[in-house]
């Protein structure tokens, strides 16, 4: 038996739309990715969206196009996939952490302004497992000491805090379409922006730095080759078409893990702010308790053809940030300890009841295993 972790759900429509790509030699004129661009703008309400070959280069663009250079800091969580700091480092500047709120796991916004310098240029958060985040706080701070908004909402779209969707209140924002996001084109991002200097600078950094609407041989900078092709932008639109219908059945799946697990001692289910309006789950974490061994509990749930994931392995904590910026476990006890304990279990569309009840199943008897096994270690 084998229960995946994530499992892309491709149908239909979407093969059909590649397809018609295909079969209208319609691959290189960039039609299907001006129509996935506008499902964005259309579905967020901003004014400008520029798809790109992946969330990092998205994230990475940002970064150039507000200007972040050496020597520069930018304020950002520890505890997340490592692009949304790799993207600061890409350009040199200097990600400044802030610990994370131990209930939501996004960068905990009332430490914000402590960690503010001369040198601070922005604030880079993370949208952390779909949670959205307190964009409205985060963007009076950033007015008042005059920074840069960058949002990661790689793992969130169509979630909403207050009302408000993820990507609609920064300088800009990038969503991902990785495999295992809501909505995947394989490998694919989207930046997104109300701000026109922005968006032209996206876009033209993004093709080899030709100015928007140019001559394909004008080189206006150093530009970078980061677009998304027809192909996949065709696989992002059908998914577009049937966002809602997606965002709800993942909160199914998230609801069927809640009623389950609601009596499965040692575990900690995922908080959902009271503020957040929509939820779009991208994975399902729990938290252990100290006295359960984390890592044992993963190994027997591998071992029974479960595959969980220990999200996030903290950035403050990946070998080549230690080795630069001497970070250590203490210095973010919140991550530190939402790292050792966190538990992503198996979440995609394909999953059924059944095989959820069995993962609540092996789960609890992983937990009670490992007990045992701590307890007879302390006799
Ligand atoms: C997936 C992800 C990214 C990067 O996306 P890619 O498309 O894989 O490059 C960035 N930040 C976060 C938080 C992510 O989860």
């Amino acid at each position: 038996m084998k229960i995946n972790f994530s499992d892309p759900l491709i149908t239909n429509d979407e093969i059909e739309m590649v397809n018609q790509i295909l079969k209208n030699s319609w691959v290189k004129g960039g039609e299907a990715v001006k129509a996935f661009e506008q499902c964005f703008k259309d579905y967020l309400g901003v004014k400008y969206a520029i798809a790109v070959n992946n969330g990092t280069s998205g994230l990475h663009l940002l970064i150039k196009a507000l200007g972040i250079k050496e020597g520069d800091e930018v304020i950002t969580t520890p505890f997340s996939f490592v692009a949304s700091t790799n993207c600061i480092l890409f350009e040199r500047g200097k990600p400044v952490f802030v610990d994370i709120d131990a209930n939501t796991f996004n960068i905990d916004v009332s430490k914000i302004e402590d960690k503010i310098t001369e040198k601070t240029k922005a604030i880079l958060p993370v949208d952390v497992f779909g949670q959205p985040l307190d964009m409205p706080e985060i963007r009076r701070i950033a007015q008042k000491h005059d920074l840069k908004v960058i949002e990661d909402s790689c793992e969130a779209i169509g979630s909403e805090y207050k009302g408000i969707k993820t990507g609609t209140l920064g300088d800009g924002a990038v969503f991902s379409f990785y495999l295992n996001k809501q909505i995947t084109t394989g490998e694919g991002g989207m930046i997104v922006t109300n701000d026109e200097n922005i968006a032209k600078l996206c876009s033209c950094l993004r093709s080899q730095g030709r100015p928007m609407n140019e001559s394909w041989l004008l080189h206006e900078t150093l530009g970078y080759n980061y677009r998304l092709s027809d192909m996949q932008a065709a696989l992002g639109i059908s998914q577009m078409n049937r966002i809602e219908k997606i965002i709800q059945s993942r909160q199914l799946v998230a609801d069927l893990y809640r009623k389950k697990l609601s009596n499965i001692e040692g575990v900690t289910q995922p908080f959902v702010h009271e503020d957040v309006t929509k939820m779009s789950w991208f994975i399902y974490v729990i938290l252990l308790d100290e006295d359960v061994n984390r890592n044992m509990v993963l190994e027997y749930l591998l071992a029974e053809g479960i595959e969980c994931k220990p999200y996030f392995m903290p950035i403050h904590l990946q070998p080549y940030i230690v080795e630069q910026f001497k970070t250590k476990a203490e210095d973010f006890p919140v991550a530190s300890s939402v790292g050792r304990r966190s538990l992503a279990l198996p979440f995609n569309l394909r999953i059924t009841e059944e095989e959820i009840d069995i993962v609540v199943k092996k789960l609890a008897a992983a937990i009670a295993k490992v007990k045992e096994c701590g307890a007879n270690h302390h006799e």
